[in-house]
């Protein structure tokens, strides 16, 4: 099996270290990653400088990695320039910190596996939920290497990318695992204004998540409930109730601009 491994992180990040040394275990690991941390740079790609690729060795593990200068999604396309030679699975992470609800619209992890899943090749982004205690990589490795195993590939519906977000506890106190939507967790305070010393103002993307939409069947219930969450997404961000809603209103009007 030939398994594509990329993250937001950057190449030495310890997620992706974490999981490269659990999959290398199941197939063949190829691992393209940012050469510096692209954390939130959502599904950019770049288009206005030369991409490369350097040979990178990551310490104790016999994997063939490269560091990137492009985004996490370019990433994912250098993996699959070769329609002859594409990857079975692609696998994005381990994230250090949560992709909980719309978090995924600006996640690079995310971003990453749906660029798999735009090829059409069954594409996981992985995450844990840490967000007060240093991340447990090692037992969301095991819940990658679990699903790379147990995942009803055929069974899915494809083009779709799977968003899957650990809870950061020992391996025993995870309850189990639960298929999801996504919640909706806005941010309060995000744009905080400041000012620096030369006395300019400037302003820091930050704030603190509003779980707004935490129930039953969301990502945000099952982590908060010591379960795996993997949600099933897909890049159809038509808000298909709507159509006809609005068709009704719309359709056949005259504009008489
Ligand atoms: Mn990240």
């Amino acid at each position: 099996m030939k398994i594509l491994l990329a993250n937001d992180d950057g190449i030495f990040a310890p997620g992706l270290h974490a999981l490269a040394t659990a999959l290398a275990d199941c197939g063949d690991v190829k691992v393209i990653a940012p050469e510096r941390e692209q954390s939130a740079a959502g599904h950019a790609v770049t288009l206005h400088k030369p991409l490369r690729l350097t040979r990178v060795a990551l310490p104790g593990l016999d994997v063939e990695a490269h560091a990137s200068n492009g985004t996490p999604a370019d990433c994912v396309a250098l993996g699959t320039i070769d329609p002859n030679n594409l990857p079975d699975v692609v696998f994005a992470g381990i994230n250090s910190g949560a992709n909980l609800g719309e978090e995924v619209l600006y996640s690079g992890t995310a971003s990453a596996a749906m660029e798999g899943a735009m090829y059409d090749i069954p594409s996981f982004a992985v995450s844990v939920v840490a967000p007060d205690s240093p991340p447990r990589f090692d037992v969301a490795a095991r819940v990658a290497v679990w699903l790379l195993e147990n995942f009803p590939v055929d069974a899915a519906s494809r083009p779709c990318f799977y968003n899957v977000n650990v809870p950061n506890v020992a391996p025993e106190e995870i309850e189990g695992i639960d298929v999801t939507r996504l919640g909706h967790r806005r941010y309060i305070n995000r744009m905080q204004e400041r000012t620096d010393p030369r006395g300019r103002t400037y302003y820091w993307f930050s704030g603190s998540p509003l779980e707004k939409d935490a129930t039953a069947g969301t990502d945000i219930a099952a982590v908060n409930a010591n379960r795996v969450s993997i949600s099933p997404l897909h890049f159809d961000l038509t808000s298909h109730a709507d159509v006809p809603v609005l068709g009704d209103a719309l359709n056949g009007q005259n504009l008489e601009l």
